[in-house]
C-alpha cells in the first residue's frame, strides 16, 4: 500500500471487527462496496453470508500478497474453501495451513481476522447505518391487489374456456353468458363479509376498526 489517505480514516473509524480488519488490510472503498452489494445497487445483490465470504477472501488475498505469494486464478477462493468449508477433511485443512505457513503467511492470525455474517450485518446496519429498502404499506397493498386480481382474471378465463368447450361439444346448453369470479372474506368475529378488494381498500373489518 503506497497510498496513505488520512481523510478516509474517519470513514472507517468504527470500532467493530470489520472496521479494524478493513483498516489493517488496507481495504479502501470496502464500506461503499459492501453497501452497494448488500442493497443491490451493484449489479448483483449479496446476502450478508456472501458478503462475509467476499471480505474474508479479500483478507486472504491481501495476506498472500503481503507474503509475496502469487495466487493463480481461482486460488484464493479455493484456499478459502479449504480453510473454512465443513466438507473439507481436517487432514486437508491442516495441510493447507501448513503450506500457507511455509510460504510465510501468518495463517492463524489471518483466520482469526475472518469475520462472520453477523459482523457484516452489524457493521452495515449499526456502523454504516445502511438499510434494505422495505416496501411501503401502500406498495404491499398494491402488490396484493394485483396478485389477487390476476388470479381472478385467470379463474374467469379458465372457467369461460371450460364452458365454451362443453358447449361446442353439445354437452352443455347456454345462451349468451358471462363469467364473474368474486372472492369474499368473512370475519368470524363480526360476521361481516367483504370482497377482497373492499377489505384491502378498508384495511380492516368492522370489529378491527372498533377494537382500536
Ligand atoms: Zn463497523
Ligand atoms: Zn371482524
Amino acid at each position: 500500500m503506497t497510498e496513505q489517505n488520512t481523510e478516509s480514516e474517519s470513514t472507517t473509524s468504527c470500532g467493530c471487527k470489520l472496521g479494524r480488519v478493513s483498516n489493517q488490510y488496507g481495504l479502501a472503498e470496502l464500506d461503499d462496496d459492501l453497501v452497494a452489494r448488500w442493497t443491490g445497487k451493484a449489479e448483483q445483490q449479496y446476502s450478508t453470508r456472501k458478503l462475509a465470504k467476499y471480505v474474508n477472501e479479500l483478507v486472504l488475498e491481501q495476506a498472500l500478497e503481503e507474503a509475496n505469494v502469487a495466487a493463480k486464478e481461482g486460488e484464493i477462493e479455493n484456499t478459502y474453501r479449504l480453510l473454512t468449508d465443513d466438507d473439507v477433511s481436517s487432514g486437508t485443512q491442516v495441510q493447507t495451513r501448513n503450506e500457507l505457513e511455509r510460504d510465510g503467511v501468518p495463517v492463524e492470525e489471518v483466520e482469526s481476522d475472518f469475520i462472520s455474517h453477523q459482523t457484516v450485518y452489524n457493521h452495515l446496519t449499526k456502523c454504516l447505518e445502511a438499510s434494505l429498502e422495505e416496501p411501503t404499506d401502500e406498495e404491499r397493498l398494491e402488490r396484493s391487489r394485483e396478485k389477487v386480481g390476476s388470479l381472478q382474471n385467470r379463474t374467469e378465463a379458465v372457467t369461460g374456456d371450460t364452458i365454451a368447450h362443453l358447449e361446442r361439444n353439445d354437452i352443455l346448453d347456454i345462451g349468451e353468458y358471462n363469467v364473474a369470479v368474486s372472492i369474499t372474506v368473512t370475519c368470524e368475529d363480526c360476521f361481516e363479509e367483504y370482497t377482497v378488494r373492499e377489505l384491502l381498500d378498508q384495511q380492516s373489518c368492522r370489529c378491527g376498526g372498533l377494537s382500536d
